[in-house]
């Protein structure tokens, strides 16, 4: 096994890479509890992209958990298999909530956040280096992000339960663009109320 890229990916800032079929990307959340967003296109043909939709019914058409975990593959808009989790310490992420953005943010937390540094202004910076841009955003996953379904259907964003090194694997099922958003929000607790690095090693066996 040879190691691609290994990076360090600091608080609040952006990511993205091709990941080649068969390349496994390991995403480490160094400090704990830190949502790391991601989303993923077909590196041949945007056009094809992750669709939480037909992953998630798919799931439940299998008797599956709500959330993703080891095992889960992740689906494109077009049935394909995109990624699949190969590895997993945390349990299960969030492909539901969606991405924080600075409008969202206003209406979620006041006014007086709209200048924040939101996941939907990385994944814009992203997706433009990749001639791509807003039409071309759709839901996303949330790894290490803690979100429970109460009793009474309500969704919450809660308290993250990974700990420092917890790690995630995704292998690519066919070549595929991986944008990445390290979260930047502090006014609910998906980053603990602090933001911190995350590491990302690729592989290739
Ligand atoms: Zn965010």
């Amino acid at each position: 096994m040879s190691v691609v890229s290994d990076v360090i990916v600091p608080a609040r800032a952006p990511y993205s890479a091709i990941l080649k079929q068969g390349q496994v990307m390991k995403i480490i959340d160094l400090e704990s509890q830190q949502a790391v967003d991601a989303l993923f296109y077909n590196a041949q043909d945007s056009s094809e992209r992750y669709s939480a939709q037909d992953t998630l019914a798919a799931q439940a058409a299998a008797g599956e958990k709500f959330y993703l975990e080891n095992g889960s593959v992740l689906l494109s808009n077009e049935g394909e298999k995109m990624v699949r989790i190969i590895a997993d310490t945390c349990g299960f992420h969030d492909s539901c909530a969606g991405a924080c953005s600075c409008e969202s943010n206003t209406v979620r937390f006041g006014h007086e956040t709209r200048f924040m540094h939101a996941c939907r202004e990385n994944f814009l910076i992203e997706l433009a280096k990749y001639g791509l841009g807003k039409r071309d955003l759709v839901s996303n996953v949330n790894f290490f992000m803690n979100v429970p379904i109460r009793p009474n259907g309500e969704l919450t964003v809660d308290d993250g339960v990974s700990e420092p090194g917890g790690y995630v694997e995704l292998l690519a099922e066919m070549d595929v663009l991986v944008l990445i958003s390290n979260c930047p929000q502090v006014n609910n607790p998906c980053n603990g109320f602090k933001p911190t690095p995350i590491r990302i090693v690729i592989t290739q066996s």
